[in-house]
């Protein structure tokens, strides 16, 4: 074994879309990042995730690279609650929408991005072990050139469901074994159902088909468990005929894979996302059955809270103790989003019951209300990192509105590009002052704004506020209604953008 030395301050394991998104944030923090990669390319891993959801859209709108992703799908309407599709066009975003991208055009997307911010994806690179102690980690690989150890601060394991730091750092999995088995297919489909989006349950099983671009079908089936192999055999095109025809009575024309896959309604989730210097986020920290279309989006978003976070502390312009925050803020959220793809999981049960349950549900979705309580959850809108306070917008994101500044005009997402905390001020020149402190790491910025009311993911409206602190990652951290509360403003700075220490650069370059 050779031991190889690097300075990168972290290591990322895993090149899906959870490290490639959290490889660009901590680059757009200026932090020096290794990603690597067990795969020998990116390949076409299947479409896996083809539905992106509002919220992650928002946030690679707050950093200005949208577009890319707009330009790879169209916007398509399969937000839905076990198969029941939603009406996402009333939520109050720009992006009132899923984006049919997928998701290996994601990944492909996001590693251009990667690129161009400075990390090149080490491929064929599979960590087998780490050591941690006080000031890093010691960090195992196998490469084809035999194995190595490579050194960093901090290591973060986005090395999915299976994730072999997970297990090597001990931590529990806890949660529901399966109780079905699906088959998935990327096929050509002669004789499709006439929706696009087609779900049915059947006596022996649930199908679902949900055309992706023309003449492009994927097409699952959901038993109680695989007749004819073994829980961990490849799916054959044959395997997926034949149960098929058991549970639909037809192949619908099935035929020219591209990828055939299976999962199960397995839910768990890691019972600590930090541990010491080892962080995990994506699918190593959380698996579930892909009901709605969460999972890509939750590790996206545990990228997007943990990058800047990540940054600051290798930065040294804040305490380790911000990581904790990522365990608290995420931890709670994916444990929210886990619950919902629990019940929809349980819809897909086949008793008579719950063919009753699902056929009330699908009456009480078309109520307004109702459509309006789960798209603001399913979109990922309606977050609310805990311990945040009372107003109605502490700890949830912000809404993209527009305002005027003395250089024009301008949105609140355009503010975040540069991943940095924005201390917006409506009114009162003493708030923006209060950043002078934290010069270099609040963007202070003084606006007019035409006004409110602003309406949340929930359809309730708020006065728009006079001042309010903005984190990297767009969710509100202080707010003011009125007079402005300076010294909350200066404690909740302090929380989250503070100098851990005095240390000299040259000492924080080691860190
Ligand atoms: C059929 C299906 C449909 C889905 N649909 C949706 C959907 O519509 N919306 C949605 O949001 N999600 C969906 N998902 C879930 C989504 O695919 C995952 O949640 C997502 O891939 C998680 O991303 P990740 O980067 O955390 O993990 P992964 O995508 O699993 O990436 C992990 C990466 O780590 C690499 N790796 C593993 N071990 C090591 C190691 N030891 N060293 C180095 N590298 C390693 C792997 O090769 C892989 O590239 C679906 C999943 C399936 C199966």
């Amino acid at each position: 074994m050779s031991a190889q030395r690097t300075q990168a301050p972290v290591i990322v394991a895993g090149a899906g879309p959870t490290g490639l998104t959290l490889a660009t944030e901590l680059r757009r923090g200026g932090i020096e990042v290794l990603l690597l990669e067990q795969r020998s390319h990116r390949g076409q891993n299947g479409s896996r995730a083809a539905g992106m959801q509002p919220r992650t859209i928002e946030m690679l709108d707050q950093r200005g690279v949208v577009d890319r992703f707009l330009a790879a799908g169209p916007p398509a309407h399969l937000g839905n609650f076990a198969g029941i599709v939603l009406d996402y066009s009333t939520l109050p975003t720009r992006f009132p929408y899923t984006l049919n991208i997928m998701q290996a055009e994601t990944e492909q997307v996001l590693e251009g991005i990667a690129t161009e911010l400075g990390v090149a994806v080490q491929w064929s690179t599979t960590v087998t072990g780490f050591r941690q102690d006080a000031t890093g980690v010691d960090v195992i690989v196998d490469t084809p050139d035999g194995s190595a150890t490579l050194r960093s601060s901090y290591l973060v394991a986005c090395d999915g469901g299976r994730s072999t730091i997970r297990k090597l750092a001990g931590v529990g999995f806890p949660g529901t074994d399966a109780t079905m088995a699906c088959l998935t297919g990327e096929v050509e489909l002669d004789d499709p159902p006439e929706r696009p989006l087609f779900l049915q349950r059947r006596e022996r099983g649930s199908i679902t088909a949900i055309q992706f671009r023309p003449g492009w079908h994927r097409v699952v089936t959901c038993e109680p468990n695989r007749a004819a192999a073994g829980p961990h055999d490849p799916v054959t095109l044959e395997e997926l005929r034949a149960s098929l025809l058991r549970v639909a009575g037809t192949d619908f024309g099935m035929h020219s894979p591209r990828w055939l896959s299976h999962f199960n309604d397995a839910a768990r989730q890691a019972e600590r996302y930090r541990i010491g210097r080892v962080l995990l986020a994506g699918d190593a920290g959380h698996i579930h059955l892909p009901a709605g279309g969460q999972g890509m989006n939750m590790g996206m978003q545990d990228a997007f809270n943990l990058g800047w976070k990540l940054a600051a502390v290798v930065r040294g312009e804040a305490t380790d103790a911000l990581l904790d925050t990522y365990h608290d803020e995420r931890h709670a959220a994916d444990a929210d989003t886990l619950n919902l793809v629990r019940a929809q999981a349980a819809l897909f049960g086949l008793s008579d019951p719950i063919t009753e349950l699902y056929n009330v549900f699908s009456h009480l979705i078309g109520l307004s209300e109702v459509n309006t309580y789960l798209s603001a959850r399913l979109s990922g809108l309606d977050i609310c990192y805990p311990g945040s306070g009372d107003h109605p917008l502490l700890g949830r994101r912000v809404p993209d509105v527009a305002i005027n500044t003395s250089s024009g005009t301008t949105t609140i997402y355009q503010l975040l590009h540069r991943a940095r905390p924005v201390l917006l001020s409506f009114s009162d020149d003493a708030v923006v002052a209060e950043a002078t402190a934290w010069a270099g790491r609040v963007t202070p910025v003084s606006a007019t704004t035409a006004a409110g009311p602003w309406t949340l993911p929930d359809a309730t409206t708020i006065p728009a506020p006079t001042a309010l602190l903005i984190r990297p990652d767009g969710y509100v951290a202080w707010i003011s209604d009125g007079a402005p509360d300076l010294a909350g403003l200066r404690e909740t700075l302090t929380t989250w953008c503070e100098a851990a220490d005095r240390r000299s650069d040259e000492e924080r370059i080691i860190r």
